[in-house]
Parts: C-alpha cells; structure tokens; sequence
C-alpha cells in the first residue's frame, strides 16, 4: 500500500467516526513508517499486540507527534503475567486486564515519573473458551479492587465479541452502566474500548468511546 492509499483509507473511517469517539489505530505488524504518516495526518492513537514489537515502534518513534503532542500507546494483546513491567514502563493505556494480580502489579511497576498508566478490564463477555477476560459476574468486585489502586486509572470496559454475537455490544454497555457506582472515583469510568473494521458501527451505536480499527486502516496483515 502507498502512502496516499494510507491517507485515503485513514480518512474513511475517520469520516465515519463520530467526535466523541475515539479511533484507536491498531498498527500491529505495521512498520513504524505507516504509523509516522498518520501521525503526520493528526492521528495520535496506536493500538499493539505483540510486546516486543510495540517497545522497538514506541522507542523509534519517540519524537514523532501528532497535533503537536506525542504519540498514545495502547496495548491492546494478551496480558502475560511476566510482561506487565514491559507494559507499566512503555504504555499509556492497558485494555485488557481481567485479574487484579495483573492490575496489582501494572500498579507497583508503574514508574513514578510517569502519568497514571490507564487500564480497561476486559470481560470474556460471550463466554468463549478462546478468549481471555472475566466472567460478568466477576466484574463488580474487580472495579471496586482496582479503581483504588493508586498508580492506574480504571477507566472502563474492553470486548471482544464471538464472530456472530447479536448481544455483546448492547451487555457491555449494560455492565458498563450498572457498574459505575462501585467505582472510587466514578468519573474516571468514562471508556468502552469495543468496535473493530468489521463492527466498528454497530459499536458505536451501542455505546463504544474507543474503536480498534486495523485492517480497514492499514490493510490484511502478513504474519508470516
Ligand atoms: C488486531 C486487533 C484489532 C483490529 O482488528 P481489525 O479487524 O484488523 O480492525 C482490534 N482489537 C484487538 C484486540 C486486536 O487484537
């Protein structure tokens, strides 16, 4: 793809986006170059997957900005237990966490110098085998632990939907909701990371604050 396709592509789907809502441009897999023509375009937010591969783009592109301000990190992939101070060191935001021993140490290996590190629980909330997050029912006892932890800001909710679910957007808003009032600091629960290229309008209708938009961005990904 040439950078004009790029332009192009990035500029659909921000047409498509709402203002309220923010487009998180998950750039796995993609070189740092792709990630510095969108920043050159006013995109600041970056969605990775892969820990190693995030760190090497996030110290490259450490002086890259974008509207002026330096560029948002997401780490968007599954937690490993033994990879949270790679996390707490190089990201501004965490979606995904779905202990509270992974919330307890992002929280201690949080670098004091450093702004809070903003996290999102995740909920496995079509109860798949394949995928990780809590289970609903874990999900009240999980804000109320975590939002008093000092170091993070427990900002909202995290899905990924099964293939055909007709109900997850519409539940997760629904738990989101319901669960503000657990929350120790209530207005800090402003976040419902939910949306991919192929769902990203039925997840704003439902409620969503944060789209993770790859493919439709950047095009299919090589993983070979
Ligand atoms: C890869 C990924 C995305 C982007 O998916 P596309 O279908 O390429 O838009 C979004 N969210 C998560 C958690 C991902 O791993």
């Amino acid at each position: 793809m040439n950078e004009q396709q790029l332009i192009n592509n990035y500029q659909a789907i921000k047409s498509q986006i709402p203002n309220h809502v923010t487009l998180l441009a998950v750039s796995k897999t993609k070189p740092s170059e792709m990630i510095k023509t969108l920043a050159g375009v006013g995109q600041s937010d970056f969605g990775e997957n892969y820990v190693q591969e995030a760190i090497a783009k996030i110290n490259e592109l450490k002086n890259v900005t974008a509207n002026g301000k330096p560029l948002i990190w997401h780490y968007i992939g599954h937690i490993q237990r033994n990879k949270t101070k790679d996390l707490a060191e190089h990201f501004d935001w965490v979606h995904g966490v779905d202990r509270l021993i992974i919330a307890e140490r992002l929280n201690e290996q949080r670098p004091k110098n450093l702004p809070k590190l903003n996290i999102c629980i995740q909920i496995n909330i079509d109860d798949e085998d394949t995928k990780s997050g809590c289970q609903p029912e874990e999900l009240t006892e999980l804000v109320k632990k975590i939002s008093q932890l000092e170091n993070i800001v427990l900002r909202g909710l995290m899905i990924i939907p099964a293939k055909n679910s007709e109900t997850a957007f519409v539940k997760t808003k629904q738990l989101f909701d319901k669960n503000r009032q657990f929350h120790a600091n209530p207005q800090d629960w402003d976040t419902l990371s939910m949306g991919m290229s192929g769902d990203m309008a039925q997840a704003i209708d439902a409620g969503s604050t944060i789209v993770r938009v790859g493919t439709a961005i950047f095009g299919a990904r090589d993983y070979s």
